[in-house]
């Protein structure tokens, strides 16, 4: 087992793995820019490096910091967490080349995946269904329109390194296209270098389910069940919960042997998580292969309880799965609510200093959070400042945990969308379960609709 591991990254999920690695016994290097010197992760990490100033850029993503870090301080691998340089498949290989060990899978993997549309036809060879669409990235409007004139519009136009919703555009007519084109691959070339784009069938209200995946390095491949996240924002996740309700045990069980197939098609090792969308016909198309740990695996966690981020050490450590398939049971039913540093309004970041700050607590709760009472939440990274998970013996009980959560927890000094989250829990769809990817925007022209009535 690794005696020392650098966590690359910051906030919530840099200390969630410090709290794994204190439980398996391993000393840690918390890294932070200028603008994390009075972090929570620099804190509680036994050693702590300052790698540059506040820009990603000059910090979390320069990768010769990083490394310089880990050498320093004689780390024997890093944990990369989400987002940062979870996904660059050159820096698992720097870290390689270092005798580093990268917690995730291997770069090729990383580098295969991380290109949406060839893993697109990576998965239509070996018979997993996929959203019709072009084979591979498009390069001009020649090309595409002859395409979304097949397929059938709406279109979406995606990128093909894209993440975190960016780089897509919904295109409705053929006359909207050359310019969805040109937006989504400017986007695209803006936020991830890459510039390539691919088209796929728009479904109009599908649900986002997901499911969880482990692999060890000896050929073990197991899921951990699903994750519904079709409440989003802009394609960004806000609630995520487990189990789905839109899934029967049948349904279920198709779906995680097509995740399995997916994982075992590129002998998927660590963690990574098979994405789909299931339409009303019940059916499901894979869109793509996430190779991090997700910002919501909490969900998976609290009915499995499997600690998915030590797993991904013990797995990065050689150790084999500890657990089969028919071992893992899931049980009750867990919700995520991303609590963001905004304006529930407008929906426009909202940085600052946090005067008041209250957690709630009591049975079936769990914050995920850095921040804390007179923390400032930086304007240089990502709006989310905590996760709130509950956990019911089933799924209205895990809502009427969230909904109490919700009531008392306080932050002061900035806005939050805490009021959308409870608009959100007391929804009749929502608790009907009756959900798909526009649930939220529906939910949001309903109040404007009330206003403009009253
Ligand atoms: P990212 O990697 O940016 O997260 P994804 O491919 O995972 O992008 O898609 C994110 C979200 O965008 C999905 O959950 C869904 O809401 C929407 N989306 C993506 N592709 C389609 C599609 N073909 N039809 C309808 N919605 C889509």
């Amino acid at each position: 087992m690794f005696k020392k591991i650098l966590i690359a990254n910051r906030g919530e999920i840099a200390l969630r793995i410090i709290w794994a690695c204190r439980e398996l016994g391993i000393q840690t290097v918390a890294i932070y820019s200028t603008a994390d010197s009075d972090s929570l992760h620099v804190k509680f990490a036994d050693e702590d490096i300052c790698i540059g100033p506040p820009r990603n850029a000059d910090s979390y993503l320069n990768i010769g910091a990083v490394i310089a870090a880990a050498e320093i301080t004689d780390a024997d691998a890093i944990h990369p967490g989400y987002g940062f340089l979870a996904e660059s498949a050159h820096f698992a290989e720097v870290c390689e080349a270092c005798r580093i060990r990268f917690i995730g899978p291997a770069p090729n993997m990383i580098r295969l995946m991380g290109d949406k549309a060839k893993a697109r036809e990576t998965m239509l060879a070996a018979g997993v269904p996929i959203i019709p669409g072009s084979r591979g990235t498009v390069g001009d409007e020649q090309e595409a329109l002859p395409l979304a004139t097949r397929i059938g519009y709406p279109v979406i136009v995606k990128a093909a390194a894209g993440g975190g919703g960016r780089g897509m555009r919904v295109v409705n007519s053929p006359e909207e296209l050359t310019s969805a084109m040109s937006a989504a691959r400017t986007e695209a070339k803006a936020a991830f270098g890459v510039p390539d784009v691919y088209i796929e069938k728009y479904l109009k209200t599908p649900r986002h389910i997901e499911f969880q995946i482990l692999g060890d390095s000896y050929g073990n491949i197991v899921t951990l069940g699903e994750r519904e996240c079709s409440i989003q924002r802009r394609h960004q996740k806000i609630v995520e919960e487990s189990p789905s309700t839109a899934l029967t045990p049948k349904l279920r069980r198709r779906m995680a042997e097509v995740a399995l197939k997916v994982a075992r098609t590129v002998g998927y090792q660590n963690a990574g998580t098979v994405e789909f969308l299931l339409d009303e016909e019940g059916r499901f198309f894979f869109i793509e292969m996430n190779t991090r740990i997700q910002v919501e695996h909490p969900v998976t966690e609290m009915v499995t309880g499997i600690d998915l981020i030590k797993e991904q050490i013990k797995i990065a450590a050689g150790e084999s799965l500890a657990f089969r398939q028919e071992d893992i049971q899931t049980t009750g039913h867990s919700i995520e609510c991303r609590v963001n540093a905004e304006d529930p309004e407008t929906f426009a970041p909202s940085p600052g200093k946090i005067t008041t700050f209250h957690l709630p607590g009591g049975p079936g709760v769990r914050v995920d959070t850095a921040a804390h009472p007179e923390c400032t939440i930086s304007p240089y990274y990502d709006s989310m400042i905590a996760k709130l998970i509950t956990r019911g013996n089933n799924r209205m009980e895990a809502i009427s945990r969230m909904r109490r959560s919700l009531e008392v927890m306080v932050v002061e000094g900035i806005r939050t969308n805490i009021p959308l989250h409870r608009r959100i829990m007391v929804d009749a769809d929502f608790i009907r379960g009756n959900l798909h990817t526009g649930f939220l925007d529906r939910l949001l022209e309903r109040k404007e609709e009330a206003a403009v009535a009253s």
